[in-house]
């Protein structure tokens, strides 16, 4: 792929190397923004899945002002430094995470809690739609130590098949929950966000690290008839903004010539580095199908 193609293809990938964002999910946050004002009276904030930063960067420019906000960004991923953001590099889905994200709201606790996170897609979307729930959940499992009653939650979801048991979950805790499509998430994703307002658990309800949500036992024929929950679906981000599945011609609106811009923020340390390397050194093992092999290595592979 040329270095301007994906430019052409994806506007808001563009955008946000123009505009200084790691990534081009900051402005699915921005948008969220727009519609549920998330970031009002927030000083605190936590970001889970948060590599390699776009919405670490869009909190702490939101609510940081000069440094006076607190961001603790958490990912699986090492993550390039950001100002006034506290970085914490795990696995969200582990104890001894959770419990080091929980120890930094201890007695102050968080107004936000947002979660971007995505597992590894596998494409058995039955599998991704479970890994995408186990992560989800242990982002409210997080959420239910730090944040303040009456505090938010938005964490990325997948409209999958079994998405109302999910709501359902996040209704135990927060008194309002929407699922909300960014204009900048593709229509062709089946990826949404959950936005829960006003945290408010149930009476007597203790957070408790040793019985996480993830341990827990559905009654799933609950969810049947009319105790099935309907969320509101919401669409945000100005109906006029750019179409994340269309593509743009470079040039800009105001005539002037488009010219490149390089990632705001290349990755410190992809997981695809090594096989970069290799590739590069032309040390890639390649698969040997024994077609392409000559008769006598053939012989040889199959002794
Ligand atoms: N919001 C980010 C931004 O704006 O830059 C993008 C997040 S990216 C879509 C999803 C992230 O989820 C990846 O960086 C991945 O490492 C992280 N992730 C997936 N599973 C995780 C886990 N169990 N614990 C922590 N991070 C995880």
């Amino acid at each position: 792929m040329g270095r301007t193609s994906k430019d052409k293809r994806d506007v808001y990938y563009r955008l946000a190397k123009e505009n200084g964002w790691r990534a081009r999910s900051a402005f699915k946050l921005l948008q969220l923004d727009e519609e549920f004002h998330l970031f009002q009276g927030v000083t605190r904030a936590v970001d889970l899945c948060a590599a390699p930063g776009s919405w670490s960067q869009v909190l702490s420019q939101k609510i940081g002002g000069q440094g006076s906000g607190h961001v603790v960004a958490v990912d699986l991923q090492a993550m390039a430094p950001l100002p006034g953001v506290l970085q914490i590099q795990g696995d969200i889905t582990q104890l001894s995470t959770a419990k080091e994200i929980i120890q930094h709201f201890e007695g102050c606790p968080a107004d936000l809690v947002v979660c971007d996170g995505a597992p590894d897609v596998t494409g058995l979307h039955d599998v991704d739609e479970y890994m995408q729930a186990q992560l989800l959940l242990a982002a409210l499992n997080i959420a239910t130590h730090v944040l303040k009653p009456g505090g938010c939650f938005v964490a990325k979801i997948f409209r999958g098949r079994d998405v109302t048991l999910i709501y359902s979950q996040l209704r135990v805790f927060f008194s309002n929950v929407l699922c909300a499509k960014p204009r900048s998430s593709r229509n062709s994703s089946i990826e949404a966000f959950a936005v829960c307002q006003g945290y408010d658990p149930p009476e007597g309800f203790l957070p408790d690290l040793t019985k996480p949500l993830l341990d827990h036992s559905y009654d799933f024929n609950q969810l049947d008839g009319p105790t099935r929950i309907i969320v509101p679906f919401v669409t945000c981000g100005d109906l006029s903004s750019y179409d994340s599945d269309r593509s743009y011609p470079l040039d800009l609106e105001d005539g002037s010539e488009y010219k490149y811009t390089p990632p705001t923020q290349p990755p410190i340390s992809p997981p695809y580095q090594e096989a970069c390397t290799l590739k590069k050194k032309g040390r890639l093992a390649k698969e040997i199908r024994p077609q392409d092999c000559p008769i006598s290595t053939v012989d040889t592979l199959s002794q």
